[in-house]
């Protein structure tokens, strides 16, 4: 079938918007009408090249729709709503096995070929193939996934809350709820108010943390972070000794768990300076491969600090996304609330340039094909020229 991809040409191209053609769902796939896609941070590393990326790609790696076809041996229904994890895991490997699955190492090495699970992509254009990212490539109308990165939602579930669930709100509140494990009365800051900072800064509000406290160097961030419950704001003070210091002050002597979500040494640096005795700084910001931290050593033995990274919150997508969403249609999470721009998949380069330049906190395409009616979708092809 043909459909509307944004694709990324080469290494810090430009975005296209043109058609593509999507192969049908293969043993084990699924074809999902994409309803909403997240643009996170993770798609900008790809542009600019901070993670080297298969090129040309179809960038998108959080996203919600409905399932339109499936591949054999696939027990998804036609018509079921579901939000997109980027992380198929086996169940078989050493990490899976020892319950890491976030950190499957199947999934982390076929991730990188732009394949699917079997190491061959279903997107190409005229005979030659274009590469997905990260399984998804959601920046499209429709998208073939595995069928382990379908999580079914319930009906109604918003589709542009349910796509960033995928990504950026799980990586921050599963930083918060599995990495950290944080309790009621912890001391928390976070640094970089963005959408997986913010979501970090909700789920630590959710478990009853406090003092809550956001850091950034935008008054702008801080002002939103305010309005979503922060207890207290740190505007970035010049160094990390400096904000660190003022963090600790705020917090009557050191937060228990800082959580850097920048992927900026000095902020990771700011945050390890946050904590207080037996603290720890959690890191869940991408940073450049080559990249190195340097930390006072003696804080480790003397204080008990810790360092701790998180890749993808430790994240359950079948457990975690139900329990993120139920908490949202609670009205205890108000992830809408983070959606600051919904922009057609025609303006994907702009979408990653709100990002870029940090105007935005949460970026949804929404391509501009309706989904398939759930009435009608039993049947083959519905309303689609070529499927
Ligand atoms: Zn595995
Ligand atoms: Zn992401």
């Amino acid at each position: 079938m043909r459909i509307t991809a944004a694709i990324l040409p080469d290494t810090g191209a430009g975005i296209e918007v043109r058609e593509v053609e999507l192969a049908a769902p293969g043993p084990g796939e699924v074809l999902v009408r994409l309803q909403a896609s997240g643009v996170c941070h993770s798609d900008l590393n790809a542009v600019d090249g901070t993670s080297a990326t298969r090129c040309p790609a179809v960038l998108g790696h959080e996203g919600a729709g409905v399932v339109e076809a499936v591949g054999p041996g696939v027990e998804l229904s036609r018509g079921t709503q579901v939000a997109l994890s980027w992380m198929p895991s086996c169940g078989r490997c050493e990490e899976c096995v020892r319950g890491l699955a976030h950190l499957c190492r199947t999934a982390w090495g076929a991730m990188s070929h732009g394949g699917l699970l079997d190491g061959t992509p279903r997107l190409s254009w005229k005979g030659g193939s274009i590469y997905h990212y990260s399984f998804l490539s959601t920046f499209a109308e429709a998208a073939v996934v595995p069928e382990q990165c379908c999580m079914p939602i319930p009906d109604g579930t918003p589709p542009d809350v349910a796509a960033i669930v995928g990504c950026a709100v799980s990586t921050g509140i599963g930083a918060v709820w599995n990495t950290a494990a944080v309790r009621p009365g912890d001391r928390v800051a976070v640094v970089g108010c963005g959408g997986v900072g913010l979501s970090a800064m909700l789920g630590a509000l959710s478990t009853g943390a406090s003092p809550v406290i956001a850091v950034d160097l935008s008054e702008q961030k801080l002002a939103m972070a305010a309005q979503l419950g922060a207890t207290a704001t740190v505007l970035w003070a010049g160094s990390p000794e400096a904000t660190a210091e003022a963090v600790r002050d705020v917090a009557g002597g050191g937060v228990d768990y800082a959580f850097e979500a920048t992927g900026r040494a000095e902020a990771m640096l700011a945050a390890f300076l946050s904590t207080r005795t037996r603290g720890a700084a959690v890191l869940i910001g991408i940073s450049r491969s080559d990249a190195v931290l340097p930390l006072p050593a003696i804080d480790f033995p003397r204080a008990e600090r810790r360092v701790l990274g998180s890749a993808y919150g430790s994240v359950r997508p079948e457990r975690d996304f139900a329990r993120i969403l139920r908490l949202h249609a609670e009205g205890r999470l108000p992830l809408d609330r983070l959606i600051t721009h919904r922009l057609p998949l025609g303006a994907a380069d702009e979408a990653l340039d709100l990002v870029r330049t940090g105007r935005s906190v949460c970026a949804v395409l929404q391509p501009a094909c309706a989904p398939p009616q759930p009435s009608l979708a039993g049947e083959e092809g519905v309303g689609r020229a070529g499927v």
